[in-house]
């Protein structure tokens, strides 16, 4: 029954209630009672409402909208997503690192800039940031990494000089510390930033030549940022404003572009490349491999429901499509196992059944189960059957995103080529990239950090760590701190 303007609520069973007022008492002043099965269920849900935030990226925001090829790299991938002229479905997501759910948008840290491409080959993930590089090169240190960054175990309070103890002790850092430090550490909004795939991927043609990829979304809003006050200011009025940004703008019909380029490396020069090409701390100088053209990303709608299509948002970098693999960057090998790890822990086993995550092509796989199913299962449930159940088809997806190794057993950093050193491309960017105004403010930015509760004996590294870097950075990071 429907009153003039409203359907009547319901409990969850779809049962009418008779009230969104009193709970059932015995008379206007009595206990309450049991049976009030309505309030119960209120109650229990809303204690429920909340899933564990992401560790790490755990503040984020996200749009729908497509992905338009707008050029021909067919000789490249084979992946359908990137065939010319295709348009593609995508969800992205953008969030801050370190902080939880409620932190604010503009605290000083690198951004989060996932992909979802819903291909006609399966789902594609692309889980970057904003910046080219990364902290650490090994998958060993991310986890210290990241607790570096959040929270001590006795205050619960941030500590800069943790950051630094940890930064200083790992010179691979310097590159991205670097890029954080500089205007690029607080974008003015999520759409003023770029996006990097940063690891190096695979791509294979349809010939079944392989090429290395990095690739580089080119922000069309322009590169905005703020600088450390405005930053500070905003964060203490409006903790969402990234977030409100971007549902706002898409909201009035402004939707944001980003231009896809790559960098595309014949698959035999990795060899002798003067850079490791899988060393997620390095870039390629645009001048040994210029970027290329593919298309353009645009967002154009809002999520209906934020908890559904965005906090249960599932990026996985194992997604990757046939014209797609991996690369041996050991971060993203140990990426590809520990997103989806993530997903059953935080979300649950059938994660990628919750509509957001779920294939717009056909899935024909043999899983089968697990808490919360919604898909059907139909028999047979097991391979080989002689019962017409699906069968791989190594003729038409062959294992070609590969390469070969050999060797002992060891744990030891990458071989270092020519030009690999922790410190050379980060003074590169700040003598080459940088004008004298952002290395005046990455200066100021570095000596506000340092006075804000970092101490002997770090204190002492860091100064050595900008040297490092640049000497004249070094010395003048050092005067703005001792005063001398
Ligand atoms: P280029 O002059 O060809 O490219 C410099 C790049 O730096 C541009 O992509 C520019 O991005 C970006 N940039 C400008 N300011 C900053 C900043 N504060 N933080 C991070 N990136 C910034 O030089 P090379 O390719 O030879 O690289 C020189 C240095 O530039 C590298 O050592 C690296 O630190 C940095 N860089 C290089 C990238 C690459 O893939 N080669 C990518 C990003 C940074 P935009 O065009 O959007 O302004």
């Amino acid at each position: 029954m429907k009153d003039n303007d409203h359907e009547p609520t319901t409990n969850d069973a779809g049962i009418p209630v008779s009230s969104d007022e009193f709970s059932l008492t015995v008379g206007p002043d009595g206990p309450i009672l049991l049976q009030d099965h309505y309030l119960i269920e209120q109650m229990a849900n809303f204690n429920r409402e909340m899933i564990p935030d992401r560790q790490p990226h755990a503040k984020g925001s996200g749009a729908f909208g497509y992905f338009q090829v707008t050029q021909d790299i067919s000789a490249y991938t084979k992946a359908a997503v990137f065939q010319p002229g295709m348009k593609t479905e995508v969800l992205a997501r953008f969030s801050t690192v370190a902080g939880e759910s409620g932190s604010p948008d503009t605290w000083r840290d690198v951004r989060g800039f996932a992909l979802k491409f819903y291909t006609a080959e399966g789902n594609y993930d692309l889980v970057g940031n904003n910046t080219p590089v990364f902290f650490v090169r090994d998958p060993m240190k991310f986890q210290h990494f990241i607790h570096s960054q959040k929270r001590r175990a006795d205050s619960g309070l941030r500590d800069n000089d943790m950051q630094w103890d940890f930064w200083t002790l790992s010179p691979e850092s310097a590159h991205q510390v670097t890029i954080l430090m500089s205007d690029r550490g607080v974008p003015r909004s999520y759409r003023h930033m770029n996006g990097y795939s940063s690891h190096t991927y695979m791509w294979i043609s349809a010939k079944g030549e392989r090429f290395w990829v990095k690739y580089h979304f080119k922000t069309d809003q322009g590169i905005e940022t703020l600088t450390q006050k405005e930053a500070d200011q905003i964060a203490g009025i409006d903790a969402d404003y990234h977030r409100r940004d971007l549902f706002e703008a898409i909201k009035r019909g402004n939707y944001p572009n980003w231009t896809l380029k790559v960098q595309i490396m014949p698959f035999k020069e990795a060899d002798a490349y003067r850079f490791n090409p899988f060393d997620l701390t390095k870039v390629w100088p645009h001048s040994d491999y210029p970027l290329r053209e593919v298309g353009r990303l645009t967002l154009n709608r809002n999520p209906g429901d934020f908890h559904t299509e965005i906090e249960q948002a599932a990026f996985e970098p194992n997604n990757l499509v046939p014209g797609i693999g991996p690369s041996p960057d050991k971060m993203l090998l140990a990426r590809l196992v520990s997103y989806a790890d993530a997903h059953r822990a935080r979300v649950g086993v059938n994660y990628k059944q919750i509509p957001v995550n779920r294939p717009k092509s056909p899935v024909h796989s043999y899983s089968k189960g697990g808490a919360m199913r919604i898909e059907k299962v139909s028999d047979p449930v097991y391979v080989p059957n002689s019962k017409g159940g699906p069968k791989a088809d190594p003729k038409q997806y062959p294992e070609a995103a590969a390469w070969s190794a050999s060797g002992e057993f060891i744990r030891a950093a990458y071989t270092k080529r020519k030009d690999d050193d922790d410190f050379g491309q980060a003074g590169t960017l700040i003598r080459k990239v940088m004008d004298d105004a952002q290395r005046d403010r990455l200066v100021s930015n570095v000596v506000g950090h340092l006075k804000n509760g970092v101490s002997e004996p770090v204190l002492k590294r860091v100064f050595e760590f900008w040297r490092n870097i640049d000497k004249e950075i070094g010395d003048r990071i050092a005067k703005g701190v001792q005063g001398s």
